[in-house]
């Protein structure tokens, strides 16, 4: 039987400790603010704003976003984030990404100061990660890691595979994985598309943690059985019972993998909420450190 891992409740639960650590401050301190710097409103980020923009509203953290006019370049980001970063009235700062070429994304988002990165993607917040130090994680990599812990998905000493290696999801989890406590202790292995037959690589692997963005790619042939999948990708595909309409879909064919792997976290409703409720745990904790001088949540 496949036990599917969902992601509201773990989502609650950071939702919930990030409410309890803005109630133990009490009144007289404005609220954590969020800022979201996307490159227009007809960007495919609408669907993110809003549920950025909803999620804060509900623990109670000030969100807007900014978006670059369309003749902007790299100049005016550059001028909006230091900007951003000198604003004490701003705690945390969101930069959507994938930005375009020619953006230079890792150049942008090194304006901001570590604690500001909420998604923890500069280079500085990312050397920090791997240096065992960190102020932000990637939240799409938080909350993959968190997911497994919350359903109590062994990963210490474990043969743990991570499909993907980009520098915002992919590595990011896999540093996350091998590290030490309170990382996972895990032997990692990391995929890619030069990296071989994945049948072959995932061979062994007890937990599958999936960031490539293909439908379907994880299947009865690859994934070994009862291993458990985190499918972190995200894809858009026309929906068969809604012409015209699109299906968001994960990189694991759930149908072909329901009854075979020991468990899967579904897309939509996996990692996803969970994603958006670390963002909002990292506003928290960036305003408790500039704003109250104190750690993160
Ligand atoms: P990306 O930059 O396109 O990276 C994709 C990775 O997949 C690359 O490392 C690529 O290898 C690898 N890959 C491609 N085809 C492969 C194959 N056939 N076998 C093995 N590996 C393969 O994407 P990303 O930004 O890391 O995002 C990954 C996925 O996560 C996307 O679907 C994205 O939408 C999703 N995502 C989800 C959330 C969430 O909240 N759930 C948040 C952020 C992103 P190479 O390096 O060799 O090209």
């Amino acid at each position: 039987m496949t036990t599917r891992l969902e992601g509201r409740p773990v989502a609650e639960a950071v939702d919930k400790a990030s409410r309890a650590a803005l109630a133990a401050v009490g009144p007289g301190t404005s609220p954590p603010s969020l800022v979201s710097v996307h490159r227009g409103v007809d960007s495919p980020f609408r669907f993110y704003l809003r549920r950025q923009g909803k999620a804060a509203a509900a623990i109670g953290i000030t969100f807007r976003d900014i978006a670059l006019d369309p003749g902007d370049g790299q100049e005016e980001l550059t001028a909006t984030l230091r900007s951003l970063d000198r604003d004490p009235g701003v705690h945390a700062v969101l930069v959507e990404h994938p930005l375009p070429a020619p953006f230079d994304f890792y150049r942008a988002v090194d304006e901001l100061r570590p604690e500001k990165d909420v998604d923890g993607v500069s280079p500085r917040n990312l050397g920090r990660l791997v240096g065992q130090h960190p102020v932000h994680i990637p939240a799409v990599a938080a909350a993959a890691f968190r997911i497994a812990q919350h359903y109590r998905r062994p990963v210490a000493g474990e043969a743990v595979a991570v499909v993907g290696r980009s520098p915002t999801v992919g590595l990011p989890l896999a540093t996350i994985l091998a590290s030490p406590p309170p990382g996972g202790n895990a032997a990692v292995t990391v995929l890619h598309s030069k990296s071989g037959d994945l049948t072959e690589r995932l061979r062994g692997a007890t937990t599958i943690f999936s960031c490539v963005g293909r439908p379907g790619l994880l299947n009865r042939t690859n994934v070994p059985e009862g291993a458990h999948v985190v499918d972190v990708g995200i894809s858009s595909v026309p929906d068969p019972d809604r012409p015209g309409a699109q299906l968001a879909v994960g990189d694991a064919d759930l149908r072909a993998l329901d009854g075979w792997a020991g468990s899967l976290t579904p897309v939509p409703g996996g990692v996803g909420p969970v994603t958006v409720a670390e963002l909002m745990a990292a506003t928290v904790g960036s305003w408790r450190s500039l704003v109250r001088g104190e750690g993160r949540t």
